[in-house]
């Protein structure tokens, strides 16, 4: 016997590796310079594997060790992402993604892997697949073009703005947060409005490419950063219309405030006329989005706003959210009524000047009703998307 293992036999040992998930294996298999790009009797590659597995840290090792993500030599034309996408692990989806895969790419079936994550109802590969944007598309922004003696953004704001665009929470109070937290966003946002609404114009001209979705996200953060604009305008000028309290705010919380004041019927009276008034601004009137949304358009403008960007959730929809930026699976509740949810002491904060009536009520009604144990509808929504989703 040789003791040299034949290429077939390690060639198995590295499909068995990842099908127990060893990591600890794998690398020692790897280690032999060995060629990552195989494929096994159902021409699967070890990436495809990995990304089917949902093992995120085996997925890294074999993109290190140079696994081709666009391979698909598989017999339905299956890629890695599609994989990822149905095994529902959405930094895999994210890996891959950074790592060049292409999400356009169809199965025989003729579906990608955006559409075969949502039929298995996997809606946060979804929208991490469709909020994907490849650097390259931001890179234009960041050099001189053709007549221009400087960039339309400057170079170091590359990370923070190409970061900012993919962000699936398209909440209007999570893009305030976000402006003021990714470096340097803040002090350059009319530049950056200008390059977002460029990006707008350049999804709707890309001819048999052209991506309505991305087009009016582009204008839609182009137009919420507006209004932040616009109030740190009149913020640092003195107009008479501001009362007392209102100057003392910081922008982000005289916006959050606005957007989250609520009516009589509990409806966001600012928060729906500012996005009703975004979606009548859109300029391509004759995008099917854009006729789409004026056909929907009341009852919950933000549903709307939300569901043309990201895609209909159908049965998921009651996923608990945060009260304040509408961000998924908050990890923090309120310690007074135990009931409203938010990511963090900051969205408790930014909230509790509306919350702090409804908390006291809240509280009441919950000493009253303490003998008759209710489940939490909050936890009880939260439970079933895991059950569904997971
Ligand atoms: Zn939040
Ligand atoms: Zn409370």
């Amino acid at each position: 016997m040789s003791e040299i293992k034949s290429q077939e036999q390690s060639e198995k040992e590295i499909f068995e590796a990842i099908d127990k998930n060893d990591v600890v294996l794998l690398k020692s298999l790897l280690s032999e310079k060995q060629n990552v790009n195989i494929v096994d009797e159902n021409s699967m590659t070890p990436l495809q594997h990995a990304c089917y597995k949902g093992n995120k840290e085996i997925v890294q090792l074999l993109l290190d060790q140079g696994a081709d993500v666009n391979c698909s030599e598989h017999q339905h034309n299956y890629t890695a992402l599609h994989f990822a996408g149905l095994s529902g692990n959405s930094d895999i989806c994210l890996a891959l993604l950074l790592a060049g895969a292409k999400s356009s790419e169809t199965n025989t079936v003729g579906r990608t892997a955006a559409q075969m994550a949502a039929f298995v109802g996997h809606h946060d590969c979804v929208a991490i697949i469709n909020n994907y944007i490849p650097k390259s598309d931001v890179e234009c922004y960041t050099k001189p073009q053709g007549l221009q003696t400087a960039p339309l953004l400057p170079p170091f704001l590359i990370e923070s703005f190409h970061k900012f665009i993919m962000q699936v929470n398209i909440h209007p109070v999570k893009i305030v947060i976000n402006v003021y937290k990714f470096v340097g966003l803040s002090d350059h946002l009319p530049e950056i409005k200008n390059v977002l609404e460029l990006m707008s114009e350049k999804e709707m001209k890309r001819g048999s490419e052209m991506n309505e979705v991305m087009s009016f996200k582009f204008y839609y953060l182009a137009y919420t950063i507006g209004e932040i604009i616009k109030i740190r305008q009149r913020q640092t000028g003195s107009k008479k219309d501001e009362t007392e309290e209102d100057k003392k705010l910081d922008v982000t919380e005289l916006f959050t405030r606005k957007l989250l004041k609520s009516g009589k019927d509990g409806q966001l009276e600012f928060m729906d006329r500012f996005l009703i008034e975004c979606v009548r601004e859109f300029p391509f009137r004759e995008s099917t989005l854009f006729r789409q949304m004026r056909v929907k358009i009341p009852p919950s403008a933000l549903s709307v706003v939300v569901s043309a960007i990201n895609g209909q959730r159908g049965f998921v929809d009651n996923v608990s959210a945060c009260n304040t930026c509408g961000e998924e699976k908050p990890a923090k509740k309120c310690s007074k009524c135990k009931i409203v949810q938010y990511c963090d002491r900051n969205c408790q904060r930014l909230h509790w000047h509306w919350h702090k009536k409804a908390c006291n009520r809240l509280c009441q009604g919950l000493a009253e009703s303490e003998s008759q144990v209710k489940p939490d509808a909050a936890e009880l929504s939260a439970e079933l998307h895991n059950l569904l989703v997971k």
